[in-house]
Parts: structure tokens; C-alpha cells; sequence
């Protein structure tokens, strides 16, 4: 397909999209100068001896605002990273932190590297001796900068991070916060893994829940009642399908690097991650039919199209031939400024990034409050609970002669523990945060989700920046 589009960075897209926001509420122009500017970013070269051969890695830490501590962000391997791509994301980290009211400041990180091409112990060796350049120059600690998984990087990264940290800063009591998305082994919560995909569903379902929006939109049926692609089967794309296929939605199509699968039946998502990670591939899945080209899948028919590999995805060159109605962004940044443009024009709703993905965040945030305040959430008052749903029974079966069902008895006498802590910490997060987007929306007659969501966040930054001093 012919390049329509003379490409805008990442950043530049990102600042385009804060901007129009900015003129349209009115934020203060300095607080506005200092939104638009990435606080620092640190550079690092090093090296590290791999099977006897002395290799350079190229890595990135980008700290967009420090209005709250510590600043939170993901980090990411991959070919593509570079300086402004982890500045746009870190700028993205704030805005999504303050939308869903996780006092935190935004960053990101990434290191240039193909993680496919190296083995574990090489892969733990680079980890760690990243980890390290981040320590040693402030980069990296449970008060100043918390990393967490992004593309390429998982609980095992997050592992060999926080064992880099310990060994560095053995005094530092609170050294499990250093970093989220860790096994539970080792501090990390129930859940983490999950989350950003929960998140996406439970973004969706909120939307679902505001009947005059859908008929703004016109939008018929239920959640259940949709056709769902998705682009992406990593950490993200895995777990907003399994939420939404439990939640009774249809998966046609997903699509990844080597190709897509597409079926009009819909897809047995707990059966295709099992096949994945038995072929390494998701192509040839049994009752599905490929996709060659991998990107094409993310122009059929659907309701929903969920983008949640990479940013840039959806520029001028496609943003024609969506038919989704839903975007829901699981990736960030998957949209481009002038194709968000053109999707809007054409009625589209977008649920943007820096909400419908903040749920990663989110439960990152409720596991940093664990790993510093050391105890296990529910761990106090689990047995309480329960105890005091038994009496509760006890004393209603004494004055009554009717028997209380089995199963709602054991739903009254369940103390919640750490998962369903979580879970409805998430779904409370997500569900009051898209009620602020509505609100600044028709306060503001913005056009957009995406400029309802900056607003709540600007706004909030504001006050902050405001009531602090610059
Ligand atoms: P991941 O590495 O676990 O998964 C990404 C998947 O996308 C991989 O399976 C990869 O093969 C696939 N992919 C890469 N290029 C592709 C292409 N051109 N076409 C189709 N598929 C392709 O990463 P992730 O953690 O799931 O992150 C995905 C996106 O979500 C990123 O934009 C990330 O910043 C964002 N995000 C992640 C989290 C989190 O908690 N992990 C939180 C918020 C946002």
C-alpha cells in the first residue's frame, strides 16, 4: 500500500494529541510547558561478556514528570527502541497514572535487544547488568522509579531486576517494591499478570454499562453480543481475550507477527494460548483460517477491534478501511494522531490507552502499597470477615424457620483474600475513572474518549503542579 502519510514520531503524536486537549480546557501555559517536556531521560552504553565475546547494549530510561514519587513505568526489549519512543511513552505513563488516580509520576524504559536471539543465563546477564546502570545512577528504586513488564519483558525480568537491586541496596527495607510484576514468590500480588488485560474487558464493560452512550454511538446488544479481533497474543492481547471470552464475547480473529487466524465461529481462546505455546506460533489452529498478512486482519468485519501489540499501527494507510465501530487501545499509542483524527470523522468510538490499558498500572500500584506496607492484602481481616458472616447467619436462621441456601451461605461467609482484593480494586478503578472521562466530556463538550481522558488527567496535574510550587 502506497505511504499517504508523511509520518509524525511517536512523540510528535503524543504532543499532538495533549495539545488538543490543552486548548480546549484551558490548562495553565506554564504547567502546559512543563507537560510537554520529558524531565530527564538517561542514556546508557555497557557492556557485558557473552560466551567470551565482549557485546554493547543500547538502553533508555525516560522520566516525563516527577509532580508525584516515585515515577512508574514499564520496561521494554526490542529491535525498535529508541529515545523518543520511550519519552512518548513516559509522557503517556503520566497522563494514564493520573487518569485512573495512581499517585505516581510517569517513565519508561527500554533496551535495544532481540531477547529471541540470546539464551536465559545471557539474558539474565544483560538484565541484570541494565538493572544495575539504572541503581547506580538513580534510575531504578522503590521511592524514585519502579519499573515493570512491557513488550519483551516479563515477571522473569522483574525477578532478576529485584535480585540486582538486593544485592545492591541489601539495607533498603522496602527493596520488593523496587520493581512490580514479580512472581508472587517474590513479592509481587495476584493478579499483576492479568491485570492490563482485565483492565482492557473491564474498560469495555464500563462502556457497555452507559446505555446513552451506546445509543449515541449506535451501538446494539451486549458486551456478549460482539465480534472481537485482536492484534497481539502477548501478555496484553492473552488476557483481554481470555476476559472477554469468559465474559461471553466472540473472538474472530487475532492476529500476530507471522500471520493471523480468523474464524467467523469464534476462537477457543484457553485452547489457543495452550497451542501457541506448544508451536510457538498461532497459525494452522485447528477450525480457523490464515491470514497471511497479518495487519490485513485488522481491516475485517467486527465490532471490535482491540490493537495490543505496538504503537503506530492504525495510521492514514488503514484507518479508512476499519470496520470495527470499537477501538479499544491495549497497546499504547496504536492509533496515530492524524488517523484518530480520520476515525472520529468517521464515528468511530476509541477507547484510548491512558485509560483502557491502565489496568497493568493500576494493580502495579496496589502492589507496590503491599511490598511497602509488607503484609499480604486480606491477610488481617480475611478470618474477621468470615467469622462475622457465620455469626451474621447463625443469628438470622435462630429468628427465622426458613434455611438459608447453601451456596449464598458460602458467599456470606467468604472473607475476601488478595485476588478478589484486587479484582475489585481494578474493576472500582476502571469503572469511576470512565465516569470522570464522561463527566469532563459534557463539562468540556470534548469530542473524544481520548480528550475526556487527558482532561481528567491535565486537570488533575494541574492542581498538583499548582499546589506544589513549580
Ligand atoms: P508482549 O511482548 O507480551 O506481547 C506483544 C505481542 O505482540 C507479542 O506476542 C508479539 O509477537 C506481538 N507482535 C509484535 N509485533 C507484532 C505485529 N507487527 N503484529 C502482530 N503482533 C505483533 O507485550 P505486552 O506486554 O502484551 O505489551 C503489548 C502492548 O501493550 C505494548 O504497547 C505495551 O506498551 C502495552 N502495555 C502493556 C502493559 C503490560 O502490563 N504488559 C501495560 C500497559 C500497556
Amino acid at each position: 500500500m502506497k505511504d499517504i502519510e508523511k509520518k509524525p514520531t511517536f512523540l510528535e503524536n503524543v504532543d499532538m494529541m495533549v495539545n488538543d486537549t490543552i486548548t480546549k480546557i484551558n490548562i495553565d501555559s506554564n504547567i502546559a510547558k512543563i507537560l510537554k517536556t520529558c524531565r530527564s531521560v538517561l542514556q546508557v552504553k555497557f557492556p557485558v561478556k557473552i560466551k567470551n565475546q565482549i557485546e554493547i547494549f543500547h538502553g533508555w530510561r525516560a522520566v516525563h514528570s516527577t509532580h508525584r514519587l516515585p515515577v512508574k513505568g514499564g520496561l521494554r526489549f526490542s529491535t525498535n527502541v529508541n529515545q523518543e519512543e520511550v519519552e512518548a511513552l513516559a509522557s503517556l505513563m503520566t497522563f494514564k497514572c493520573a487518569v485512573v488516580d495512581v499517585p505516581f509520576g510517569g517513565a519508561k524504559g527500554g533496551l535495544l535487544i532481540d531477547p529471541k536471539q540470546y539464551d536465559e543465563e545471557s539474558l539474565e546477564k544483560i538484565t541484570k547488568k541494565f538493572a544495575r546502570e539504572l541503581i547506580r545512577k538513580g534510575y531504578l528504586s522503590p521511592a524514585r522509579d519502579v519499573p515493570a513488564p512491557d513488550m519483551g519483558t516479563s515477571q522473569r525480568e522483574m525477578g532478576w531486576i529485584l535480585d540486582a537491586y538486593k544485592s545492591l541496596r541489601p539495607d533498603d527495607i522496602n527493596h520488593a517494591a523496587c520493581v512490580t510484576g514479580k512472581s508472587t514468590d517474590h513479592g509481587g500480588i495476584k493478579g499483576r499478570l492479568e491485570a492490563t488485560g482485565r483492565g482492557v474487558c473491564e474498560a469495555l464493560k464500563e462502556f457497555f454499562r452507559h446505555s446513552n452512550e451506546l445509543t449515541k454511538h449506535s451501538i446494539d446488544g451486549t458486551l456478549s453480543d460482539q465480534t472481537i479481533i485482536i492484534q497481539g497474543f502477548g501478555n496484553v492481547g492473552i488476557n483481554s481475550a481470555k476476559a472477554l471470552y469468559d465474559n461471553g464475547a466472540r473472538i474472530i480473529g487475532v492476529a500476530e507477527r507471522e500471520g493471523g487466524i480468523f474464524s467467523e465461529d469464534g476462537i477457543d481462546i484457553y485452547q489457543l494460548e495452550k497451542y501457541q505455546s506448544e508451536k510457538q506460533t498461532i497459525l494452522n489452529f485447528p477450525n480457523t483460517q490464515n491470514v497471511k498478512k497479518s495487519i490485513d486482519l485488522l481491516s475485517y468485519k467486527c465490532d471490535i477491534l482491540i490493537p495490543a501489540a505496538l504503537e503506530g499501527v492504525i495510521t492514514l494507510n488503514n484507518a479508512d478501511t476499519i470496520q470495527a465501530k470499537i477501538i479499544c487501545e491495549g497497546a499504547n499509542g496504536p492509533i496515530t494522531y492524524r488517523a484518530n483524527k480520520k476515525l472520529l470523522e468517521k464515528k468511530k468510538v476509541i477507547i484510548p490507552d491512558i485509560y483502557a490499558n491502565a489496568g497493568g498500572v493500576t494493580v502495579s500500584y496496589f502492589e507496590w502499597i503491599r511490598n511497602t506496607s509488607h503484609i499480604r492484602m486480606g491477610r488481617l481481616n480475611k478470618r474477621y470477615e468470615e467469622d462475622r458472616g457465620e455469626a451474621i447467619i447463625k443469628a438470622i436462621q435462630s429468628i427465622s424457620d426458613k434455611n438459608i441456601p447453601k451456596n449464598l451461605i458460602k458467599q456470606l461467609v467468604h472473607g475476601a483474600n488478595e485476588e478478589d482484593i484486587i479484582a475489585s480494586g481494578l474493576e472500582d478503578t476502571m469503572r469511576t475513572s470512565f465516569q470522570d472521562m464522561l463527566e469532563n466530556k459534557e463539562k468540556y463538550d470534548l469530542d473524544s474518549y481520548r480528550m475526556s481522558a487527558y482532561a481528567v488527567a491535565l486537570k488533575k496535574i494541574e492542581k498538583s503542579y499548582l499546589e506544589l510550587g513549580i
